[in-house]
Formats: C-alpha cells, structure tokens, sequence
C-alpha cells in the first residue's frame, strides 16, 4: 500500500499489507480488551479523552504534515482537522456520561429503566479527506460508549491511520483497545464477516456505502453511513450577495473542494443571478492554487485519478450543453492539481448536476423565483446538507426546517459539523448520526430493564 504525495507525485512510503492471520489476530485482541475497557468508569474514559486532547495539541505539527503530504490540503487546513479533533474529545469527556445516563421511566413496574451498554468492537471504514476528523468522530464517542475500535483507513492515508494508533497509546488508552488495519477496501467483506466485529461505521462514497451496508446487512450488524453529497446552497433574491458570495466560495473551495460537505450546487433566483454570477466568479478568479505546503489557497486534489474523474465530468457536462466560465483545463504543472473552475447554462440530466463533484469545481444554476429554486435543490439522489441565503431570517428558518431535503440545513451560513449538533444525511446521503448526543447512541445496546 503506498502513499503518494499528490503534489508532486513521488511515493512518501510504501506499507505491507496485513496478512488475514494477522487481521484475524488482531481482532482476537481487541476484542479480549473489550471485556475489561467496557468495565471502566467514564470518569476514567473521560480523563483519557482529555490527554488524547493534549496528545493530539502536542502533537499537532507533526499530523498535519502528515496529513498534508498524504492527501494534500493546504497545511492551515490540517492543523485546524487536529484542533477540532481535540476539541470533540473534550466535548465528549464532559457530556458523554450524561448522554449516556440512566433513563427512569414510569410504568407498573417497580423499575423499568432503559441503560445504555456497549456493543463491542466498532469498526470504522474512513476516507481520506479528512484522515483525522473522520476518523476521530467514530473513535471518540465510540470508546466513551465503552466500545473498542477498530480503523480500516483509506488506501492512501496509512501513516495518518498509524498516527491515530500511536497518539491513542499515547493518551493512554490500554493496548489494543484500538488498532489499525492495513488491508485494501475490496478485502473488507471477511472482517465484517468476524462475529467479534459488532458494528460498522463507514464514511465514503455511495458505492462503498451500498458495499458494506450489504454485507453488514447479511450479517444483521448495525451501520452507520456518511456518504457522498451535492450540497444546494439557494440564494434568493433578498440575500445579502456579499455574505453569500464570500461564504459559498469557502464552502466550495474548503480541503481543496474535497468535502462531503461542501458547497456543490449554487441555486440563484434569476433577479440577483447575473449579480452573484460576477461577484462570485470575481473571487474565484482570485483564488491559487500549488505546493500546499507554501501560502496558497488550494493545494493538489487527493489524486491524479480522481482529479481525471473529476474532469471526466466537467467535460461530459460541457459536452451536454453546460458553459465553462472559468478554469476547466488540467494544469500543465507536475500533482494532482486541478483549477478552480466555474459551469454555468446547467440543468438536471448533467454530470455536474445530478452527481457529486469532489474538487474546487462550482455549478452555478438559475431559478425563475423560491419555488423553483426549492424545487430544483431537492431534484437530488443525495440529501446530506443545504444552505439559504437571504436577509429574511424567517423565511430562510422556514425553509431550512419544513422545504429543503437535507440532514442539515443552514441559513445565512455555511454547512458545517459541529461536536455539538448531529451530523448525517438522507437518500443516498446515508443514514444514521454521528456527534452530538446522537452520535454517542449509534452504538449502544438500548436495554430495558423492568422488574416487577
Ligand atoms: P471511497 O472510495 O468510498 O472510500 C472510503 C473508504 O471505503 C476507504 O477506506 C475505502 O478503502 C473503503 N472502501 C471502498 N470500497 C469498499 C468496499 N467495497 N468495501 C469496503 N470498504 C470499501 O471514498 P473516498 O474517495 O475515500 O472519499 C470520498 C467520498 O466520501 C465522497 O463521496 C465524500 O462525499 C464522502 N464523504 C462523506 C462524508 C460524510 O460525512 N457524509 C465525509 C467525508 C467524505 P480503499 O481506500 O482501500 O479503497
């Protein structure tokens, strides 16, 4: 398995891929550590989420160099993946027993009480956009939960997988009560086969999603899915053009245009679309882009194979009647680089419409008013996050709660997740949730206790 520095191509480091014996035993021990971490206090969980967060802090240099020469965000970017991991263990150190408590509830019953117990090993299917974020937002409240984890990272970011391994025992964590596993995608199905697994976690594109919900779905095992997305961001006539320009351009542009997350399609009400249009392809025009370890605002895309997808599908919409405003040529320079581009005279039956487009590539389509503006944010298969931008806060309230197909939607602001607030999609989105009070539940045996 190797790892390619995207920017100028060279292999970092190449890592021997696990043999099923040693997959096999690896999972024996994690799951003989299950049996005494779930015995723990979370008094003892939360102080060792506290040291994670000073390891990770301590440590913050090192990851994101990491980080960035693996998948190549800008290095900003990677240090502040680190930070937000570290935050969330606090987050969780603090809240997780109380989200976890006790519930009483009153019946005939002398008690009947509902407790939440761990299930096991929880294993984790991550991307590599965010090696850390991903990653650390199945990991910590699964280990608060009781659980133990395991962590299949993508191909491409081994060494950000054997940094988590080594920042956890760092922190403390008992050996083996997480661990790593270096093995390819397509090898998945036997470890998820293992009884000693008891749940899955996959954050990735709908294709590997359909994949492992398939096979941990044969094994009735519990799954959560964080999958691909094509974010509508609706501008209405009414918005402040400033703030929605500035805040789609950093939604579009964010970890290289590589975020499930981010700003895909801008909807614009027709009487403020040629405004927006100028404004926005103004500051894309602005934007730079290479060695993203130097001060520029884009760094390569992950790969060059999935900088080439990514073209694929600009040309084929252009090749569909969709204008290219801006960019849309492969660079000459050596990396996976791909510029920022602008597609305009869009509609639904288009590559850049109707599918997910993972780089700094913005489609800008046009509405005759709200309704079809409404309408054509929610002509998706994905349903992961929305915004709406106008100066009538409650009108954009409304919207974002009752109109727009989403699991998250954000008014005036951009998508974003947040310790605090659950984060998941609908349709081919996924399903389930991660953080907030949510997040720490997915993984939880929900028992009822009733004594007479
Ligand atoms: P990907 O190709 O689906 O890979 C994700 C992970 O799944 C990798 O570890 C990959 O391993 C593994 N995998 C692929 N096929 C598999 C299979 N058949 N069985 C088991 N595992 C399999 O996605 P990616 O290119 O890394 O990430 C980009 C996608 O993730 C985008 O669609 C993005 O929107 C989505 N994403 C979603 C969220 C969210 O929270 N909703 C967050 C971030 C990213 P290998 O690398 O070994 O193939």
């Amino acid at each position: 398995m190797k790892s390619i520095n995207p920017s100028n191509l060279e292999v970092i480091q190449e890592f021997d891929e696990m043999s099923e014996s040693q997959v096999d035993q690896i999972i024996d021990q994690v799951h003989h550590t299950w049996q005494s971490w779930k015995l723990t206090s979370f008094d003892h969980r939360a102080k060792l989420l506290i040291q994670l967060a000073a390891a990770l802090r301590k440590n913050k240099d090192r990851y994101a160099k990491t980080i960035t020469a693996e998948m190549g965000k800008v290095l900003s970017e990677s240090e502040a993946e680190i930070e937000k991991c570290a935050v969330t263990c606090e987050y969780y150190a603090e809240n997780g027993e109380k989200f976890l408590a006790t519930e009483h509830i009153s019946t005939e019953a002398s008690v009947s009480r509902v407790a939440y117990e761990p299930l096991g090993i929880v294993l984790g299917i991550m991307p590599w956009n965010f090696p850390f974020w991903q990653a650390f937002r199945y990991i910590i409240p699964s280990m608060m939960a009781g659980n133990t984890c395991l962590l299949k990272h993508a191909s491409n970011v081994s060494q950000c997988a054997l940094d988590i391994e080594e920042v956890m025992l760092e922190a403390g964590f008992p050996v083996d009560s997480f661990r790593t596993l270096l093995i390819p995608g397509k090898k998945m199905d036997r470890v998820i086969e293992n009884p000693k697994v008891a749940a899955v976690t996959l954050t990735g594109s709908t294709e590997a999603g359909r994949a492992v919900a398939s096979k941990a779905g044969e094994q009735l095992k519990k799954t959560v899915l964080e999958l691909g997305g094509s974010d509508p961001y609706v501008i209405l006539e009414d918005a402040d053009l400033d703030l929605a320009v500035s805040t789609c351009l950093k939604s579009r542009l964010i970890n290289n245009g590589q975020s499930c997350i981010a700003a895909k399609r801008f909807i614009v009400v027709e009487s403020i679309y040629e405004d927006f249009k100028r404004t926005f392809m103004e500051a894309m025009k602005q934007k730079t882009y290479g060695d993203p370890l130097s001060e520029v605002d884009l760094g390569p895309m992950a790969s060059t194979a999935l900088r080439d997808e990514l073209h694929e599908q600009v040309l084929s919409s252009i090749n569909e009647g969709a204008y290219c405003l801006l960019g849309g040529k492969i660079p000459k320079e050596k990396g996976a680089f791909y510029p920022p581009t602008i597609l305009v005279n869009l509609h639904p039956g288009m590559p850049a419409f109707d599918e997910e487009l993972f780089g700094p590539v913005a489609s800008i389509i046009s509405a005759k008013d709200e309704e079809e503006a409404i309408d054509l944010a929610n002509q998706s298969c994905f349903g992961l996050g929305a915004a709406i931008f106008t100066r009538d806060v409650k009108r954009g309230e409304a919207i974002a709660q009752t109109k727009l197909q989403a699991g998250s939607c954000f008014v005036n602001e951009l998508v974003h997740s947040d310790p605090r607030l659950p984060f998941g999609g609908i349709k081919d989105s996924g399903y389930g949730r991660e953080l907030g009070s949510f997040g720490i539940k997915e993984f939880v045996n929900t028992k009822t206790v009733f004594v007479k």
